[in-house]
């Protein structure tokens, strides 16, 4: 590997720092100028902004897999990017990449998440879909009918929370978080909605997705920490729920392998204990099998720089074999304990709630009072869209419970 590289700017840059890493003396700025912090560096700012912010405590009430009162002790979309955050710093620091880009970006990424998980955002994103005007709903971006309300993207509203609707400076909206912050948090996003983007911020964060560039090795990092973190929680949620079994998860390649290791050299192991050491095993496999494969990679690649990254394919990786192990068991948590019947039928609920408050919120704008932020260039039936969508994508899976009865007088869940 090439050798480590002094920072520009003499001291903030973390120690052992390669070539390729994210500098941040040589960050490409914030959207709102501002002085440097005396004693952080620039993504460490970015890091603690997030913690700061209003939505990242939201965190706390918002649902992973499993509904926040069915238990205390499942996962959280706030324990979820605790755990990104911890899988990818420690793997950044192998690879010498930024910790501290890779931190925020790992604590930001969900920021936009919707009450309720996936079956929220995707009660919202068919309600934008059966509501959006006809040339919204074709993907054509005109001034007045924005391609962000064709559709509900978690990603965009990650990106739209810590750029817009964080209200905590005097003079701008949002955190103003670094570029290579926000680029990170936008993982995904189609190409009507980069372009949108790309005509408001010309080079910006939108701007890979139309030229088909990578993200930086952090932001490749965080996507790559995402999966082992749910994968391996899941697991753990979905045996303490009782919806899957120790025995039925010995059918999956990936994790069996280490459920046998650990009984090789436990054998008296049982129930939660060999739970959690074949899990502790499968994620150490992939923590050492993402370094080495993305060394190789990186050495392959030859890249020297965080441009020539982003000029390069995706280097941050598993190896194939891992890669086709993890994608069984993304399968296998897919038929088991996402479509799980118990799953869906609580998540149909919840997809009742969002669908409910959109349509009560659109039908009769005062039941939102204050909330909401709005976008001057849209026309005033857009407009309420899209406050109706950042209110309801804001709220917690308890605010939005109460929220329901209170509009509708019916109470879904006990
Ligand atoms: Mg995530």
């Amino acid at each position: 590997m090439p050798a480590a590289v002094a920072d520009p700017v003499p001291g903030l840059a973390p120690p052992g720092l390669q070539r390729y890493a994210s500098h941040p003396g040589q960050s490409r700025g914030r959207r709102y100028a501002e002085p440097p912090a005396p004693t952080r560096s620039e993504f460490q700012r970015d890091r603690d902004r997030v913690i700061h912010s209003t939505a990242f405590r939201r965190l706390v009430y918002k649902t992973q897999v499993f509904l926040n009162h069915e238990g205390d002790l499942f996962r959280t979309r706030l324990t979820h990017s605790l755990e990104v955050a911890q899988l990818g710093r420690s793997i950044a620091r192998s690879l010498g990449l930024n910790e501290d880009l890779v931190e925020a970006v790992s604590l930001a990424h969900d920021l936009g998440h919707t009450p309720f998980g996936h079956a929220g955002q995707d009660a919202l994103n068919a309600c934008l879909k059966e509501t959006a005007p006809p040339a919204a709903a074709a993907e054509t971006a005109r001034p007045c009918s924005s391609p962000r309300l064709a559709g509900f993207e978690h990603n965009l509203q990650s990106l739209r929370v810590i750029d817009e609707l964080e209200e905590r400076y005097p003079s701008f909206n949002g955190l103003n978080l670094s570029f290579e912050t926000r680029e990170g948090v936008l993982k995904h996003c189609s190409r009507a909605n980069a372009q949108w983007l790309e005509e408001r911020e010309p080079g910006g964060v939108g701007y890979r997705f139309l030229a088909g560039q990578s993200p930086s090795l952090e932001a490749q990092l965080c996507n790559l920490a995402d999966e082992i973190a749910y994968n391996a929680h899941d697991i753990d949620d979905g045996v303490r729920s009782g919806l899957l079994t120790l025995e039925q998860m010995e059918g999956v390649d990936l994790f069996d392998a280490f459920r046998r290791e650990a009984l090789a050299e436990h054998p008296e192991l049982r129930g939660r204990r060999l739970l959690f050491e074949s899990i502790r095993r499968m994620l150490s496999a992939q923590v050492y099998d993402v370094i080495a494969a993305s060394q190789r990679a990186i050495h392959h690649a030859g890249v020297s720089s965080a441009d020539e990254v982003r000029a390069s394919h995706v280097l941050v990786r598993f190896s194939d074999g891992m890669r086709q192990r993890s994608a069984e068991l993304k399968r296998f948590l897919m038929a088991n304990l996402y479509r799980h019947a118990q799953v869906q039928e609580t998540t149909e609920r919840a997809r009742r709630v969002v669908r409910d408050l959109f349509q009560a919120y659109l039908a009769d704008p005062a039941l939102l009072g204050k909330a909401g932020g709005s976008d001057e260039d849209l026309q005033p039936d857009e407009a309420l869209r899209l406050r109706v969508t950042d209110h309801i994508a804001g709220m917690t899976d308890r605010y939005a419970l109460r929220e329901h009865e209170r509009v509708t007088g019916e109470r879904l869940f006990a």
